[in-house]
């Protein structure tokens, strides 16, 4: 904190244009050492080498925001009679981040790039369960001898960006991100991970110095498939959003509603795509689109909902970790018929499972939809223009996919949550540069 502190008042007198080049040379760094991130992924937290996308849409992201600097300006007023007034976006000083374990490349470049392209400096922390490409190595973990801890910290070093602008800390939510979010120096914080953590952090804030917080959490997504949708393509998307990563997706779409008249076919379908696309297996090998949960402790809570879906629903597939194979690993599962208001329809697992519903008609759909206390992201497949946007106006997500499901999203929206998925937007420099700026009114009275 003390080392951003210092930093801040040389970096925020640069122009964006003085900033940018280390972020364009952090992006093509990242891009040289894409393999051996992806081999540092894979040994920290499973995901399959094979689906590895983080280094290169995280070096995008740097690129991106080198240029966004200017982009945020104040506004001016001539209607107070004797006064010229004008608004001005300044930074807020230090600037903290606390990202999740999941994709944990992107995740820092979409909070840290806006961040420091408008002259703020930034401390991050990394998550425990992911410190291999952003944060450091414990000695328990068994990576080959040729790749290097901390990537993500030694290549910002290489970047040659000023000491102090960009610190990247590690360490257990309590103490390391405990202090960040208590920290009186801390004057704005972004933060990404579960809604649970993100109540703690927003209570950190307001018992401390009323830092503005910004909470990108959980969902429990919804797709609606009605029976004029292209089944096969809506089937392709719905399960490969909910398998791919394994289900550790904050807006996988975990709740899927099909229309009466084609559920069966639907659920033959699904189950069919789960039984022949899905290959578990070691995350180092290439083939391999299914890896393990992150740990032992995410792998013990999805099996507990397993154990509570198999007594609110149908068992159609999985639900279970498979018997031939060691290591943390769920099998891709379907319930069907589960009441509403059970627990596993209600509560994120973040793991391979979904409940498919059956309904019949637009209404009870929607209403179905909606009955969340999340609000991540939502789909509908249909192809009748009305119905697909009284569904775009009418669900309650920060995201709504028209004949897409997630991870679909644009590199020209904004995302973020609705009710209990967060506050705040991140992704698109309008909403996220707004996110690191303070605002001032400065009055000048004319003689
Ligand atoms: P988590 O909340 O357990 O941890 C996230 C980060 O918070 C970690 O770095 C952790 O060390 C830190 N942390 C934990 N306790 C803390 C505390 N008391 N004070 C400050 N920091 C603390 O979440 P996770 O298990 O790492 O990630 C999974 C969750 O993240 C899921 O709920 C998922 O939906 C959500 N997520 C959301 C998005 C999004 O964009 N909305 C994206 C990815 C993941």
């Amino acid at each position: 904190m003390a080392a951003a502190k210092a930093a801040f008042p040389s970096w925020s007198a640069l122009s964006p244009d003085q900033r940018a080049p280390y972020f364009r040379k952090l992006a093509s760094l990242i891009r040289e050492n894409n393999d051996e991130l992806a081999v540092l992924e894979a040994a920290s937290m499973g995901k399959p080498l094979g689906s590895f996308f983080d280094g290169k849409a995280a070096a995008a992201r740097w690129d991106y925001f080198a240029e966004t600097g200017y982009i945020v300006q104040g506004t001016t007023s001539v209607q107070t009679p004797g006064f010229i007034n004008m608004v001005l976006r300044q930074p807020y000083g230090v600037v903290a981040a606390i990202i999740p374990w999941n994709v944990p490349l992107l995740f820092l470049a979409n909070k840290v790039a806006p961040a420091l392209i408008v002259g703020n400096t930034v401390v991050l922390k990394s998550s425990e369960k992911a410190p291999l490409t952003v944060g450091f190595l414990t000695n328990t973990l068994s990576v080959p001898n040729n790749v290097q801890s901390a990537k993500l910290a030694t290549l910002v070093q290489k970047a040659g960006f000023p000491p102090g602008v960009l610190n990247i800390i590690t360490g257990f939510g309590n103490v390391s991100g405990s202090i960040l979010s208590h920290h009186m120096d801390v004057r704005a914080l972004s933060f990404t991970g579960s809604g649970r953590t993100g109540r703690l952090i927003q209570t950190a804030a307001a018992k401390s110095n009323l830092k503005q917080v910004y909470l990108e959490l959980g969902g429990k997504s919804p797709a609606i498939i009605f029976e004029d949708a292209d089944l096969g393509k809506a089937v392709q998307d719905t399960a490969y959003s909910i398998q791919s990563n394994s289900g550790q997706v904050c807006m996988a779409n975990s709740r899927i509603y099909i229309q009466d008249t084609i559920a069966d076919k639907y659920l033959e379908l699904f189950k069919q795509y789960l039984e022949t696309k899905v290959k578990m297996g070691d995350p180092l090998d290439a083939n391999t689109n299914h890896g393990p949960q992150a740990d032992g402790a995410q792998h013990k809570t999805v099996l507990r909902y397993l154990e509570m879906g198999k007594q609110s629903g149908d068992l159609i597939i999985g639900g279970a970790a498979p018997s031939d194979r060691e290591g943390y690993y769920i099998q891709p599962t379907v319930f069907t018929n589960t009441a509403e208001d059970a627990t596993i329809m209600k509560e994120e697992v973040f793991g391979p499972v979904v409940n498919i519903n059956v309904f019949k008609t637009e209404q009870e759909a929607l209403t179905k939809a909606n009955d969340t206390e999340y609000g991540l992201y939502a789909a509908v497949y249909t192809k009748n223009i009305d119905r697909a946007m009284r569904f775009a106006k009418g669900l309650e997500a920060g995201t709504v996919g028209v004949n897409c499901t997630s991870p679909v999203t644009g590199k020209d929206m904004p995302f973020g949550g609705y009710k209990s998925s967060g506050s705040g937007r991140e992704g698109e420099p309008l909403y996220t540069l707004s996110n690191f700026l303070e605002t001032k009114s400065v009055l000048i009275k004319l003689e």
